[in-house]
């Protein structure tokens, strides 16, 4: 039986669901967090309900990979590593290089990391677990597959900014998203949930997790999505701030007697957000059982910050036929929707209480008579490259 694995792979963690393929059923999941740092964990779930767990330090992604791979054979979870025929490789920053996922020979490793300036957490890390694969299991199909490649249909009007245009023609300096593999997941769930032809469509899909963008899909196309050059920007998220006054850094900087720069983003990306704004927490289960003003402001924050997006991008559509919901937030918080929601219903968006009264299940939650569909649609980046890997193997 033929199998892929989808890896996700962190500056420090590296996440994996291995899948029958073309059958699409997950036989078994896991996670290395804390790689490089002493004691790191290894998990993988599989069969029914069964948990392998170890806690030792784990030096390296290659020996990650070693571990994982022994243990599906120590775990029968399959029978040799031939079995593992292809193995999808999720890279943060594609550039405008890479329109869609493509198989990974050695020029596309070396330009995903001439790419690093773009994320130099993620693309280093994602090219060294591919060297790995390519050394432990030579017969396997590397794809790549680039959170950015859904972005890459947006139009010049949207995805620069107003600089001189020298910037973006000698440096790259334009918006590239983020994101994509799971607003391409979810718009095209919702294509299907709309029951129209693409082409007749206007999307705006919701990623609230502890990483937040939404995306204007029009015609089933990505016109707009609300992170920019870096996921820095856009909503208010978990620990990131989101869109702010650029000239706040400097003087922040000053205040703060920051030097470098660097110092000044790290606030921006780990500091911010709720977590920031509350004090609390950059959970939102945290923040809706604090009772703390500061937590309920940061609620606040957070949904005037996703409806302003929703409301600018029925501007750029001139339109919207649904809006959806997905991820940690998206996917499970109720009052968090309903507040979202019931903020816009000037546009006629009406949620039902009844049919939103539910976490993580595929269904429409707006009411009968509301003139915008509220779709909720959990979200399956993993499967997303799963198949996109099973699509190159032909
Ligand atoms: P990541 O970007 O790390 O993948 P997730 O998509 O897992 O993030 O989302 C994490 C967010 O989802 C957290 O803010 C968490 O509080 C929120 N979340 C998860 N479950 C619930 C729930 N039952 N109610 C409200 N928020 C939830």
């Amino acid at each position: 039986m033929s199998k892929t694995i989808a890896i996700n792979a962190g500056s420090s963690s590296l996440k994996w669901q291995l899948y029958v393929m073309p059958e699409e059923i997950v036989i078994a999941q896991g996670i290395v967090e804390r790689i490089g740092l002493n004691d790191s964990i290894f998990t993988i779930k599989h069969g029914e309900g069964q948990k392998f767990e170890l806690v030792q330090d784990i030096d390296n992604h290659e020996i990650a990979i070693n571990m994982l791979l022994e243990q599906l054979i120590e775990l029968k979870i399959i029978g040799s590593y031939d079995e593992i025929t292809g193995a999808g490789h999720r890279v943060v920053a594609g550039g405008e290089h890479f329109k869609e996922s493509i198989v990974i020979d050695s020029e596309v490793l070396k330009t995903i990391e001439d790419l690093s300036d773009f994320a130099p957490l993620h693309n280093p890390a994602e090219a060294q677990v591919v060297r790995v694969f390519e050394k432990v299991l030579p017969h396997t199909l590397n794809v790549a597959v680039f959170d950015t490649s859904f972005h890459t249909t947006m139009p010049a009007v949207n995805y620069l900014y107003s600089i001189d245009t020298k910037y973006y023609e000698e440096f790259g300096a334009r918006k590239y998203g983020a994101h994509g593999t799971s607003h391409r997941y979810v718009s095209e769930r919702a294509i299907d949930m709309l029951g129209k032809p693409a082409e007749e469509t206007k999307i705006i899909t919701c990623h609230l997790g502890n990483g937040a963008s939404i995306t204007a899909v029009d015609g089933g196309k990505s016109v707009d999505t609300s992170m920019g050059f870096t996921p820095l920007a856009g909503v208010t998220m978990g620990t990131r701030s989101g869109d702010i006054d650029p000239s706040l850094l400097q003087y922040l900087m000053e205040k703060l007697e920051l030097t470098d720069i660097k110092d000044m983003i790290n606030i921006l990306n780990k500091e911010s957000g709720l977590l920031g704004l509350s004090g609390v927490s950059s959970d939102m289960r945290d923040l809706e059982n604090s009772d703390k003003d500061s937590a309920k402001l940061a609620l606040e924050i957070f949904a005037d910050r996703v409806r302003k997006y929703i409301g600018s991008y029925i501007s750029v559509m001139n339109g919207v036929d649904a809006i959806v919901f997905t991820a940690g937030i998206g996917e499970n918080d109720i009052n968090m929707r309903k507040e979202i929601i019931n903020g816009i219903s000037w546009f006629g968006c009406e949620i039902d209480d009844e049919k939103n009264n539910v976490r993580g299940e595929e269904r429409v939650i707006s009411t009968d008579d509301s003139k915008v569909k509220v779709l909720l649609i959990p979200t399956d980046e993993e499967l997303m490259i799963a198949r996109d890997v099973e699509a190159l193997k032909k």
